[in-house]
């Protein structure tokens, strides 16, 4: 990972010896993976907001085969900036979670750094479309390196870490896209399906451990991931330059609830619930945030 920084002046110091924290997550280190914008940083602003120093990797730069822009280096410091305002050190670090050895040295450069990596918050990933017919080798695998494979880097780099501690909490980042069948989406689906059986292997195999492993399946989520034109095209074949008006009924359509889109910090919420000591039985589920979808195809 390149251009790491940590905000506060004491980075030496562990977080029990920095400014003194409140609230259910005070002492605790949370990881997040794709931080630098969107639902990571909600997450990122949440977890600080209770107490948690924050360690943040993105990419900070667009991707071949994905058609939307991905965060900048500015976005990545408006998050670290976030945090600080909730009086917590936030480190920072540019890298591509697609590479194992980078995460890994990341992850063990924030434990030496904050004194702990206490919780995951697997949530970098892309979205992109390609039919069956046409998707070619690049297409499927940036798409499932980095939802997929990406996840398992970031599980791989904290789990031992969190095994010594033997505290732990780690939430794999789905999609109701991850619960359902789709055409024209395969790539995305596959690895967000991916994202749920990876979760629960690490819930089964580290449940002796004191560390839960959970899966949120997030529904329409406003966020750049979800307002770009290659997706409002896919919505609206029919409307030469489709706006946000013209796609919110069809967005609205996937979910039961008659709601388009939901905020990040709703995600936020099942976040830190997970994170909670009230959930620390429950493990290996998938929750899902999604204005009902699920209802359509789970029991
Ligand atoms: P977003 O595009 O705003 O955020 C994704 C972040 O991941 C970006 O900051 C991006 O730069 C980063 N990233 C992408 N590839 C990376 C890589 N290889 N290495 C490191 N960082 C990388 O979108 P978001 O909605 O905040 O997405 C967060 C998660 O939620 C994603 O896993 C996404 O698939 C999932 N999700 C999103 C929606 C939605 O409607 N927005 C719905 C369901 C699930």
């Amino acid at each position: 990972m390149s251009d790491r920084s940590t905000s506060e002046k004491s980075t030496s110091e562990k977080s029990t010896s920095g400014p003194r924290a409140l609230g259910q997550f005070a002492g605790r280190v949370a990881v997040i993976t794709g931080g630098a914008r969107g639902q990571g940083r909600s997450h990122a602003v949440e977890l600080a907001r209770q107490g948690a120093d924050i360690a943040v990797v993105d990419r900070c730069a667009d991707l071949g085969t994905v058609t939307y822009p991905l965060a900048t280096p500015e976005d990545l410091a408006e998050t670290a900036r976030l945090v600080e305002a909730e009086g917590r050190r936030c480190v920072t670090a540019t890298g591509d979670v697609r590479d194992l050895d980078a995460t890994l040295a990341f992850v063990d450069g924030v434990v030496e750094e904050l004194g702990s990596v206490d919780i995951l918050i697997a949530n970098a990933g892309v979205s992109t479309l390609g039919s069956i017919f046409e998707l070619d080798a690049a297409g499927w695998s940036e798409t499932v390196d980095t939802n997929l494979t990406g996840v398992f880097n970031a599980m791989r780099a904290v789990a031992p870490h969190m095994r010594r501690a033997r505290w732990g909490r780690i939430i794999g980042i789905s999609s109701m896209m991850g619960r359902s069948a789709n055409p024209l989406i395969p790539a995305y689906c596959a690895s967000k399906w991916g994202v749920i059986g990876l979760t629960k292997s690490v819930a089964h195999e580290m449940a002796h451990c004191g560390v839960t492993a959970n899966v949120i399946a997030p529904g329409n989520i406003s966020t750049d991931m979800l307002h770009n034109e290659m997706l409002y095209r896919l919505m609206r074949p029919d409307v030469a330059e489709p706006t946000r008006e013209d796609v919110a009924p069809v967005m609205a359509s996937l979910h039961v609830q008659p709601v388009p889109w939901l905020e990040p910090d709703e995600v936020s919420a099942a976040v830190v619930f997970l994170c909670s000591e009230g959930a620390r039985h429950i493990t290996g589920s998938v929750i899902d945030v999604d204005a009902g979808a699920s209802a359509r195809f789970t029991a």
